[in-house]
């Protein structure tokens, strides 16, 4: 899942579908499996596991298919799942603590600009002035704020209010520096830095809200192939 909601795939970035299931991604797995010639190749092992075929299109094997072992989900390895993976936990721990670095200096980049509901920004596609209605705090982490995955702001008309749309993060410092929507919102007219917190969640600062989103069903650890082709 991504930040709204919709599946995307990692792969080739089309919705509707994840990577296990992409066509063009068991299209790529073919070819390399063709180049690879080999029946107990690295990618025929793994085109046999998607398709249940031979990469030359005849059936294969059905153990090939229901020989497989319980293995953990997230990390590939054998013996625990999901659940009690302390890979998992491990990496969740990691990723709420980068997040919680991260949105100490957010916060501090909004507390200076003035960010928060109330405050008035140029956005849009006309850049008329408009007013932040609402923050998606929980949207916004160390990962989708630098990479622009997250639109965390709704701001709506002035004259009116129910006509909301959701924009990027202004340009504020160092933590937004990369936004490509940087020129699609600026504040104007910013609202008292104490202010700012008014709506923010009691759990925010600790970088604990939103990161499970990071790790949902789809999510693999980067060993998981590794420990998959263990013996
Ligand atoms: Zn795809
Ligand atoms: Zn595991």
């Amino acid at each position: 899942m991504s930040w709204n909601g919709t599946v995307r795939c990692g792969y080739c970035y089309k919705s509707g579908h994840n990577k296990r299931t992409c066509p063009e991604y068991t299209e790529r797995v073919l070819e390399r499996a063709a180049r690879e010639n080999d029946p107990d190749g690295y990618w025929t092992k793994i085109y046999v596991k998607r398709t249940g075929l031979n990469p030359d299109g005849t059936d294969a094997p059905k153990e090939a298919k229901r020989q497989q072992v319980r293995r953990c989900t997230y990390c590939g390895a054998k013996g625990h799942n999901r659940r009690t993976c302390e890979v998992l936990k491990r990496n969740i721990a990691e990723e709420t603590l980068e997040n919680k670095a991260f949105r100490v200096k957010l916060l501090a980049e909004m507390e200076e600009k003035g960010l928060g509901v109330g405050a008035l920004v140029k956005a849009g596609w006309d850049q008329k002035v408009r007013m932040v209605a609402e923050i998606k705090w929980d949207f916004m982490n160390h990962k989708t704020v630098p990479s622009n995955n997250a639109m965390p702001i709704i701001i709506c008309e002035i004259a009116n209010p129910r006509r909301r749309d959701s924009e990027y993060l202004p340009l504020m410092g160092e933590c937004t520096e990369h936004s490509w929507g940087r020129d699609r919102c600026q504040v104007v007219s910013p609202i008292h830095q104490s202010a700012v917190t008014n709506t923010m969640p009691a759990d925010w600062l600790t970088g604990r809200s939103g990161i499970k989103a990071m790790f949902d069903k789809d999510a693999r650890s980067a060993c998981y192939w590794d420990n998959y082709y263990e013996r």
